[in-house]
């Protein structure tokens, strides 16, 4: 395991600046969120999906964007993709009730398209404001999309994974999303030493 430098801006002053500051908890924020229309998402969904877990979860596991079945039930990580990661968690003893599990965009992209800048600009603050309240030690980042989204980089998985990252005074943890390892099951085993280092490294920080 090494313990990458990477990213770490100890900006924890741009993320207070970004932080509306204006909730008093998570459920404060869900009640203020749950009816956001700060981008043209709001038109086309069926339903927000704020997340789920531990509001007190050591581990936020984040993907990129709800999808079909998340858009209908209004829960992140359903389907056959939610059923792996479910799985994932469990072979290295959690479940969904261990850790906090969301997405950086809380309303779906029509035909799961990739979300825009402008709708990631204004989605971001909902999430940072999550993480502000939940706390976490350890981010758990899923697919490439969602790890360079957060980190604000744009490296190839291989550069972005098998090591622990530093992100506004999180360590981050980036694996493969659910939904490529149903694609490439060839991919499984590298998110098996992903997932362990996850484990031995929350053993080690929690
Ligand atoms: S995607 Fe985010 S910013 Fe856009 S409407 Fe939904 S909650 Fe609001």
């Amino acid at each position: 395991m090494t313990q990458g430098s990477l990213f770490e801006d100890n900006s924890s002053a741009n993320a207070k600046k970004e932080l509306p500051g204006k909730f008093r908890d998570l459920n404060d924020l869900y009640e203020h969120s749950k009816d956001c229309t700060k981008c043209r998402l709001a038109e086309t969904r069926n339903n927000f999906v704020f997340g789920e877990g531990n509001p007190e979860a050591q581990i936020v596991v984040i993907g990129e964007a709800p999808g079909a079945e998340e858009d209908a039930q209004g829960r992140p990580f359903v389907g056959r993709s939610g059923k792996l990661l479910d799985k994932i968690l469990e072979a290295i003893g959690f479940s969904r009730k261990d850790v906090f599990i969301c997405n950086i965009i809380k309303c779906r992209p029509p035909e799961n398209r990739n979300p825009s800048i402008d709708e990631i600009e204004s989605c971001m603050p909902w999430l940072k404001t999550q993480l502000h309240f939940i706390k976490p030690k350890i981010l758990l980042l899923l697919g490439r999309v969602a790890a360079n989204t957060v980190l604000g980089s744009k490296l190839s998985m291989g550069n972005l994974r098998g090591r622990i990252l530093r992100w506004n005074g999180y360590d981050v943890i980036v694996t493969y999303h659910p939904a490529a390892l149903l694609r490439n099951p060839n991919w499984k085993r590298h998110c098996w030493e992903d997932v362990k280092m996850l484990r031995g490294h929350y053993d080690k920080v929690c």
